[in-house]
């Protein structure tokens, strides 16, 4: 595998560990982690980083003809929470961003581009069970409009200049190592933390409210799949729906008080309740199973269970520490 890959928004909660399974795969030098900010220890130590702004056209240029990079991953991108404050600041980002890097490769300075969708293209419209790969998208948040703007960009690029350019609507990523930055599915990481700290946890969602949820592990797994994946079995380049785990807080809540029987949960759903109301509960990603072979391994447990053995374990780590 001889590539080189530039990732931007390397620093937040997927690009942390999207950057470093990528340098166990391709090699620590070949993978160009950048954002505005810088990330974690580990991100920092383990092979080359910029400070690059994802709209910056010619400062990402510049990088890719001195590293050599055939590939862009771009995962700078304002969530849909925090979108819904700065509307024209999230759209000039998330658009600004995809359209620099389309550029590039239509331009042939890059092979391949990596861009992520969401849930968020569908809307309040849109049938919520097993919500297929088509059918009516009518988004009512500015990140919604960002993502499925995008996503017909991607296949604007790709049908009209050849861009070889791939995208999978995530579900809410559910981590522990990096915090997430302002999506409405922040509550699936946040409850893990608060439990172990607090053993209580107030939720800003109700308490039936379903969504399509996806371990971290199977995020980064799925993304490399497509990636590396024929191009002619990428039949679809808006963006794949893409599918592991659906559950709600009560039911996240439940699997963590088998393992915390003292935990409980409160509920105060604020303006993020509206933004979820209006996605899937759950996503049909028959597509991606089919073209490319997609399987997650992570279900409500498995994921529970490896959450709060690892969360555990780093807090035994720090006391012992003091
Ligand atoms: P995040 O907010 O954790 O990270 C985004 C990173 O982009 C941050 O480190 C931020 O500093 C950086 N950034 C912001 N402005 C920038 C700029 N101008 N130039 C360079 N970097 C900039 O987001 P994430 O959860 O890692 O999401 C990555 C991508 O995946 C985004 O496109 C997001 O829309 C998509 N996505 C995420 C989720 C999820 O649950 N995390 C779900 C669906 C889609």
């Amino acid at each position: 595998m001889n590539e080189t890959i530039l990732i931007l928004g390397a620093s937040g909660q997927i690009g942390n560990e999207l950057t470093q399974k990528l340098r166990v795969l391709y090699g620590n030098n070949n993978v160009i982690a950048s954002d505005i900010r810088e990330g974690s220890k580990d991100l920092m130590s383990s092979g080359p980083f910029e400070i690059i702004d994802a709209t910056d056209k010619e400062t990402i240029l510049k990088t890719i003809k001195e590293y050599k990079v055939t590939q862009v991953y771009l995962l700078a991108a304002m969530l849909s929470a925090t979108a819904e404050q700065f509307p024209k600041k999230a759209w000039d980002l998330n658009m600004g961003s995809l359209l620099a890097v389309l550029d590039l490769a239509k331009e042939k300075h890059i092979k391949q581009v990596y861009w992520p969708s969401s849930i968020a293209v569908f809307g309040p419209t849109t049938p919520k069970e097993n919500t297929l790969q088509k059918t009516i998208m009518e988004p009512s948040t500015v990140y919604g409009i960002s993502k499925i703007s995008g996503e017909f960009w991607c296949n604007y690029y790709h049908e009209k200049y050849g861009v070889d350019v791939r995208s999978l609507r995530y579900p809410g990523i559910i981590s522990y190592k990096t915090k997430p930055g302002g999506g409405t599915t922040d509550y699936a990481v946040d409850i893990y933390f608060k439990a172990i700290e607090e053993r209580n946890f107030e939720c800003f969602l109700s308490k039936n409210t379903r969504l399509p949820m996806m371990y971290m592990q199977d995020a980064v797994n799925a993304t490399i799949k497509l990636m590396q994946a024929k191009p002619e079995d990428v039949k679809i380049r808006t963006a794949y729906n893409l599918a592991a785990i659906d559950f709600t807080p009560e039911e996240i809540a439940l699997e963590i008080k088998k393992h915390i029987p003292d935990f409980t949960i409160s509920y105060k759903p604020d303006f993020r309740q509206q933004i979820a109301d209006s996605w899937p509960s759950s996503i049909d990603d028959s597509e991606a199973r089919k073209d490319w072979n997609w399987n997650h391994k992570f279900d409500l447990k498995l994921m529970t269970d490896h959450i709060l053995s690892n969360l555990k374990a780093q807090q035994s780590k720090e006391t012992s520490k003091m």
